[in-house]
């Protein structure tokens, strides 16, 4: 397999006539047409001479990098991640490595390795708590939240796959979360419980007595104690898979990573609990409940509560496990990750219980 001899040009955005002859240096079939599969080398072409179809060198190039990113891991960087080319410095002095053939710093003659100095590109433009809870932890928690909520795929594409990751920031995200889940409830029904009586208040008597809503918290401090347990167990279980780790050459380090990142759903359930059951109880007034005999009060029954409270501690277990796996799948490329997240899970969940049922045991 041939090298790339000089990686990243001085040109911010490599013109395509450079990108072309580097990829086909490394191999003259990849660049192809998306349509029919006809071999293209000439920059310029806008038809497929082979079927006719319109041809954007560059997305087709791009598409070469991306799909073949071990190969191209330096043309990546800054095609497809389109990471700033200022951000590519010297990681002992800063001094800008742009255009740069050999791997010794002009500047403070250290020798140095593309890829931490990639990595640390990206922990330098990459929003992430991991990188910037020190710098700017609101925003950066935000914007973890964010992506791995909404779009967990995008956040291990967002991970560089060969730094270090750091445990500090890591244990902290985890407690975080632990403080989110804990606490979650109770700032929800700060804010609802008072709307929701003022709501009650401009609405119709509609011939029910008045009624007053409390959000007291359905889960007690001691389920608090088996969440912390159940987090411990998990994550000593997922590092136990040692064999797993070795084979795919997995730190223990880039687990703590995977496991700080499952939980970011699951943590707001409680909150999300709150919300819903506000809305269950809104439904008091347009849905036909029945009505207590005594005062014509309509009732909700306790198990539609209690059915909320499962739903919610099933769809954060899942998503855990759905999370956990897209983690071992996407960034540690371990590819039976599911059944480890499945067997973690279910070990942690003994753990837990099995200390609570120690500790609560009447002698
Ligand atoms: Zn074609
Ligand atoms: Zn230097």
């Amino acid at each position: 397999m041939n090298e790339i001899s000089h990686p990243i040009s001085e040109s911010t955005s490599l013109a395509t006539r450079e990108m072309i002859d580097q990829i086909v240096a490394v191999d003259p079939e990849l660049l192809r047409c998306q349509t029919c599969g006809y071999i293209i080398h000439e920059d310029g072409t806008d038809h497929c001479p082979e079927c006719g179809v319109d041809i954007d060198m560059r997305n087709i190039c791009k598409h070469a990098i991306d799909t073949n990113h071990e190969r191209f891991k330096l043309l990546w960087y800054t095609q497809v991640a389109e990471l700033p080319v200022e951000d590519l410095c010297c990681t002992n002095c800063a001094y800008r490595l742009v255009g740069l053939t050999t791997n010794r710093c002009p500047e403070c003659g250290e020798e140095f390795d593309w890829d931490n100095v990639c990595d640390a590109a990206i922990s330098k433009s990459c929003m992430l708590f991991e990188f910037q809870w020190f710098a700017d932890p609101l925003k950066s928690l935000a914007k973890t939240y964010w992506i791995g909520v909404t779009s967990p795929f995008r956040l291990w594409r967002t991970y560089p796959r060969s730094d270090t990751p750091r445990v500090t920031p890591l244990v902290i995200l985890i407690l975080v979360q632990w403080l989110v889940f804990a606490r979650g409830w109770h700032a929800m029904a700060l804010a609802i419980d008072p709307l929701m009586n003022k709501f009650i208040a401009v609405l119709p008597g509609l011939g029910t007595p008045r009624m007053r809503f409390t959000y007291g918290p359905r889960y007690e401090n001691n389920d608090l104690i088996t969440y912390a347990l159940w987090s411990v167990g998990t994550l000593l279980t997922l590092q136990l898979f040692v064999q797993s780790k070795r084979e795919h050459r997995v730190h223990w380090r880039q687990v703590l990573r995977v496991f700080a990142h499952s939980t970011l759903l699951a943590s707001l359930c409680t909150a999300l609990w709150c919300v819903l059951e506000a809305v269950l109880d809104s439904t008091l007034y347009y849905l036909p409940w029945p009505q207590d005999s005594r005062n014509n009060a309509k009732i909700i029954a306790f198990e539609y509560y209690a059915g909320l409270g499962n739903c919610m501690m099933g769809l954060a277990l899942a998503s855990i496990w759905v999370m956990l796996w897209i983690g071992y799948k996407k960034y540690l490329r371990i590819p039976h990750g599911w059944a480890i997240a499945a067997v973690a899970l279910f070990v942690g969940h003994l753990a837990a219980q099995c200390v609570n049922i120690a500790s609560s045991w009447e002698y």
